[in-house]
């Protein structure tokens, strides 16, 4: 198929990739998992049979038999006509998405202080699908450039101006592109421009932020200098008092276990005990586990706050947001987090809220909110192909 264009997205040991036409119609996506291990394997959307890696397959023989497949189901000619890469931390050197040369993935090097964990594994892609496909434009879409638009004020920590000046160390905010996605959608579904729309956008997956979006601006948002900050996530804290990292210290904990500890044993998964997955707390909750109930009442609450949070950057509100797997899916998380806003002055719509989507348009609200609150399906892969299409070829984007 002509003009298609490809998606990658590297995790340490996984790769997430999609195909889309050149109209931006999705036509096949494939993850391969386990990257790095002997038990490395991959599966194609609409194939049942698991795709045959080789143990310790790395992300570029992985893109590759991904690639084939794409090519044997006659989706993919000789190549895509360009590559479009999620890469998580841009820095201040990107407020766009950026067709990829050698200063490009000079800087992008750069950043990878700032993401350790996730620069170096987002350029492991680029250079595997530089291998594959030398010839093809290949740009990155940062997870932080929507929120380069942030003011001062939000972006400041207040600490000696030192470390921004010389480290950079400043808050930069992550998920732009779902962010930038529920700007647009928004917009779309109010019957408005995204250039007058103000809404607050909460994306909930297995990380979670929050953006105050002004005018179709990144005005404020709950991630920092690193994902970790903010809501409460599956694995991570989000918020914690910075004197526990003292605390920990003085108690014989390492800095990489402090890491491993608010990184991959905290959140939903530190409070239940259990799981890390909102789907299954809300089923322990539901049979009464009450750790599971705590952690969804912690969950909740915080997000509640940060709506209220949210709102000091805003001038008026067209509508509270919710996307991410949690936030299109639980019914729960979103009657209990706007029950603690009624003094705003929302209100939910039961029926409504069981039934987002196939009856509303997304719209939850109650008849008698003062705010319309809406659940919206994100679409990460659809931006970063759009920009994709847009940077490789001016003119051309849909
Ligand atoms: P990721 O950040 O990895 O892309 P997702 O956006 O897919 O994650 O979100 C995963 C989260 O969504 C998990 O906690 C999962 O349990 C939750 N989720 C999915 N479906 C439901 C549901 N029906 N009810 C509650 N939570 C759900």
């Amino acid at each position: 198929m002509e003009g298609t264009i490809l998606v990658v997205n590297c995790g340490s040991s996984s790769l997430k990739v999609a195909l889309f036409d050149a109209q931006l119609k999705k036509l096949s996506s494939g993850l391969a998992e386990r990257l790095g291990k002997e038990d490395a394997f991959a599966t194609v959307k609409g194939h049942p049979a698991q795709i045959e890696l080789d143990a310790l397959a790395d992300h570029q023989q992985a893109l590759s038999a991904l690639v084939t497949v794409f090519r044997d189901d006659g989706l993919l000619d000789d190549a895509p006509a360009a590559v479009g890469h999620r890469v998580v931390h841009g820095g201040e050197t990107f407020r766009e998405a950026a067709l990829i040369n050698d200063d490009v993935l000079a800087a992008i090097k750069d950043c990878a202080s700032l993401a350790p964990l996730h620069n170096p594994v987002n350029l492991a892609g680029i250079e595997a699908t530089r291998a594959l496909f030398p010839d093809i434009p290949q740009v990155a879409v940062f997870d932080t450039a929507f929120h380069q638009t942030l003011p001062e004020k939000a972006y400041l920590y207040a600490l000696p101006s030192h470390l921004y000046n010389d480290w950079g160390v400043r808050r930069y905010g992550f998920h732009g592109t779902s962010h930038q996605f529920m700007a647009n959608e928004a917009a779309r579904i109010l019957g408005k421009t995204p250039a007058t729309t103000s809404i607050i956008s909460a994306h909930l997956g297995n990380g979670c932020s929050i953006t105050a979006i002004r005018d179709g601006n990144s005005a404020d948002t709950s991630m920092g200098l690193t994902p970790l900050e903010g809501l409460v996530m599956g694995t991570r804290s989000g918020d914690v008092d910075p004197g526990l990292f003292d605390f920990l210290a003085n108690q014989g904990v390492a800095p990489h276990e402090v890491h491993r500890l608010l990184n991959n044993e905290s959140g939903l998964l530190g409070l239940s005990g259990q799981t890390n997955d909102m789907r299954t707390l809300c089923e322990l909750a539901d049979h009464g586990h009450e750790p599971s109930q705590t952690a969804i009442e912690v969950f909740c609450f915080r997000l509640a706050r940060y709506v209220g949070a949210m709102m000091a950057s805003l001038n008026h509100l067209d509508a509270l947001v919710f996307t991410g797997g949690i936030g299109e899916n639980s019914s729960l998380v979103r009657k209990k987090t706007l029950a603690h806003l009624s003094l705003f002055g929302f209100t939910i719509d039961d029926e409504l809220n069981h039934h987002h989507g196939s009856i509303s348009d997304g719209r939850i609200e109650g008849a008698e909110s003062r705010f319309r609150v809406l659940v919206i399906p994100t679409n990460e892969e659809l931006v970063i192909a759009r920009e994709a299409l847009a940077s490789a070829r001016p003119g051309m984007a849909g």
